[in-house]
């Protein structure tokens, strides 16, 4: 009865921009969850400065989060200068985290990516938005009696099952048929209590159907999505439709907004920061998309800095149908070297 109540009193969480208590025996603090509508309510800002002195930059914070696709690497290979900057940043202190809204892998599984590319990074620096699925159902102290429903990849369902959490669908889901006899009746778990979404390369009917059932049907089922990425790079040809379609998708037939859990909603930054005790003033945010990136770190309270090494580039950020504007912009994070020579 206390986790039928649990869960239908979380229900009104599909509302963006409200503050989600959690429970006394949760993890984490309150945390605020605003979604990737924020972005159209951004106030303009001054335009970003190129950076010309990273010194400043590097004494005036303690932590760098760094996107991954686009600012460390590029598909399979690192972007050059990325392991003597790192170095350079540790060796003066600096703490380093790694976010990606790219849910398909888990945390272990990014770390064997970053040392195969030669860099020495902690698991406990990686943040994807797998991790922040479990983590936030973590942090609400989601019944482990209940189940999750997964429209998304393996990375999710290695991180809900290394957060003790009970799930369904995902890759197992992905060569479900249904057939529309007269009269058919697809069955679903009433146990299911959040539906979780992100990309979804097996993305297929079945899943919508499953996980919409889930969500009208299930009384305060949560609607979970890793991301809601317009596009994604699954190949360096072009652009490919991101986890924003499936949850899109989702969306659509439910009629409900999803909970986001990674960039630019702030759970992840509300998670370092509580995490690492750091405060957001004292975090700088790397990335090279303005609308997931520097967003989630405009969001957070935090110094942002576009590199130019990925999807953005500078007629893009200086187009007047651009209000999301950085605090500063340059081309690659190896220019944190670069310049200081130059400067010196
Ligand atoms: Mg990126």
């Amino acid at each position: 009865m206390m986790l039928v109540s649990r869960v239908a009193a979380l229900s009104f969480v599909s509302l963006p921009n409200r503050t989600l208590f959690s429970s006394p025996s949760s993890l984490f603090p309150p945390v605020r969850l605003r979604n990737s509508r924020m972005a159209s309510f951004s106030p303009v800002r001054a335009s970003a400065q190129k950076l010309q002195k990273p010194d400043e930059l590097i004494d005036s914070v303690e932590t760098f989060i760094f996107d991954c696709d686009g600012v460390i690497w590029k598909g399979d290979s690192l972007i050059d200068g990325v392991p003597q900057t790192l170095d350079m940043l540790r060796s003066k202190g600096k703490r380093l985290v790694f976010v990606t809204n790219n849910s398909t892998k888990s945390r272990k599984q990014y770390g064997k990516k970053f040392e195969t590319l030669g860099l020495n990074v902690n698991e406990e620096e990686i943040f994807a938005s797998s991790f922040a699925a479990a983590a936030y159902l973590k942090s609400i102290d989601f019944p482990k009696d209940k189940k999750v429903y997964v429209i998304g990849e393996d990375g999710i369902l290695k991180e809900l099952e290394l957060a003790g959490f009970q799930y369904l669908g995902g890759p197992a889901d992905g060569d479900k048929k249904i057939e529309l006899k007269p009269g058919f009746y697809m069955e679903h778990d009433e146990n299911v209590g959040a539906v979780v979404v992100g990309f979804d390369r097996y993305f297929n009917y079945y899943k919508v159907q499953y996980g919409t059932l889930c969500i009208r049907e299930n009384p305060g089922c949560l609607f979970i999505a890793t991301n809601r990425d317009a596009v994604t790079h699954l190949t360096d040809a072009q652009e490919w439709a991101g986890g924003g379609s499936m949850v899109g998708a989702i969306r659509g037939s439910t009629q409900k907004e999803p909970l986001v859990v990674g960039k630019p909603s702030t759970f992840m930054m509300d998670y370092l920061s509580n995490k690492f005790g750091i405060l957001k003033s004292q975090i700088c945010m790397v990335g090279d998309r303005l609308d997931t990136d520097i967003l989630f770190g405009q969001n957070g309270g935090c110094k942002t800095l576009l590199v130019l090494s990925g999807v953005t580039n500078l007629q893009m950020l200086q187009s007047p149908d651009n209000n999301i504007q950085p605090d500063f912009y340059t081309n690659k994070v190896s220019d944190f070297l670069t310049l200081k020579a130059a400067a010196v």
